[in-house]
């Protein structure tokens, strides 16, 4: 099959690897027909993250069953179905939660080196039941795709940073993540979401659907438009040591912090001091992606919540190399890549 590989830093390949084998009896392989390039792919392609060998990349899939084990029950060869991109042991009282990062066996996200790379022809499901689930009727291929990651953490971001209803939000990084969150943000209760980046193209994406640019750091602005008071929260869909602490500072006192981006390695220097004399909570955490299903399903076929235009791009795979430069240009007209097996 060919999979999408990364074998140094900004070094895309699309090579052919062997057909991945069924990974248990509670597995699937499933026939990718869309994927998505995800901003975290990209710490592995400016090489924030070290690879050791080349690794498959890619964690955002949609296709078909092809193989199920024989105790896979709730899908069946020749399903349609989402992937969750975070990867739960599906039998332990933490995945009972829906949520695969309390898994107590450690979550595992594909291809990040231990799973197989969505970016691929075939994918292999360790717990099927557990990670796959058939795409229900009103939901398209782009709406699915978002769910397999981006808008389920843009969805949790938002519920974890306690928005009052009427409350203000702002939304720090205008990738897929952020617009999700924009949206999310929104349809929880926001009066009033500050969307927040540098790229001018990004900032204007947010404003046309409902959110008050403000241009990257955000402090300043925030404070001058809250009465000097900081926003009820904010959600950080970056994570870099500025964009955290810009959330820090940016939040009123008493409000809540809720990041979803993915740091680098290196440690944060984190403010201790101020967060506790200002009663700062501060939550993070990766997708708890199954989580979110029940509650985005509905919402997106009914039309309650819109995420069309996310998606700004379609390559074949075999284009990944170029997907790849143009999501690392972050730039306003380039916001999210689907990449076609
Ligand atoms: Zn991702
Ligand atoms: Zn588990």
């Amino acid at each position: 099959m060919r999979t999408v590989v990364i074998d140094g830093p900004r070094s895309i390949q699309v090579d052919t690897w062997p057909d991945p084998a069924l990974p248990g009896p509670d597995g699937a392989i499933v026939e990718i027909t869309a994927a998505g390039i995800c901003g975290s792919d990209l710490h592995f392609y400016e090489a924030d993250f070290p690879i050791a060998e080349p690794m498959a990349l890619g964690h955002e899939a949609v296709g078909t069953v092809v193989e199920t084990g024989p105790q896979v029950s709730t899908v069946a060869v020749g399903d349609q179905v989402m992937v969750s991109s975070v990867a739960g042991c599906g039998a332990c009282p933490g995945c009972a939660t829906n949520d695969p990062v309390m898994c107590y066996s450690g979550l595992q996200i594909f291809g990040a080196g231990v799973l197989g790379g969505a970016q691929a022809e075939l994918l292999a499901v360790p717990a099927a039941d557990f990670q796959l689930r058939k795409i229900p009727d009103g939901i398209n291929t782009e709406q699915a795709l978002l769910l397999t990651d981006n808008l389920a953490t843009g969805w949790a971001a938002a519920q974890r940073a306690d928005i009052p209803f009427g409350g203000s939000v702002a939304v720090i990084g205008l990738g897929a993540v952020g617009l999700c969150a924009v949206r999310s943000a929104l349809v929880q209760g926001a009066a009033t979401v500050f969307a927040v980046d540098r790229v001018d193209g990004r900032l204007q994406r947010a404003e046309k659907w409902g959110a008050t640019p403000v241009k990257a750091p955000a402090v300043e602005s925030i404070l001058a438009a809250t009465g000097g008071r900081g926003a009820d929260s904010v959600i950080d869909a970056v994570a870099t040591d500025a964009s955290m602490t810009d959330a820090l500072n940016a939040v009123r006192p008493g409000g809540t912090v809720s990041v979803v981006g993915v740091h680098d390695l290196q440690p944060f220097p984190f403010p201790a001091l101020p967060c506790l004399m200002r009663s700062i909570t501060l939550r993070m955490t990766t997708a708890p992606v199954q989580r979110t299903w029940p509650e985005l399903i509905p919402l997106l076929a009914s039309g309650r919540l819109d995420v069309d235009g996310i998606f700004t791009t379609t390559l074949p795979l075999d284009e990944a190399a170029k997907g790849y430069a143009t999501a690392a240009s972050r730039s306003g007209d380039d916001v999210k890549i689907l990449l076609k097996p």
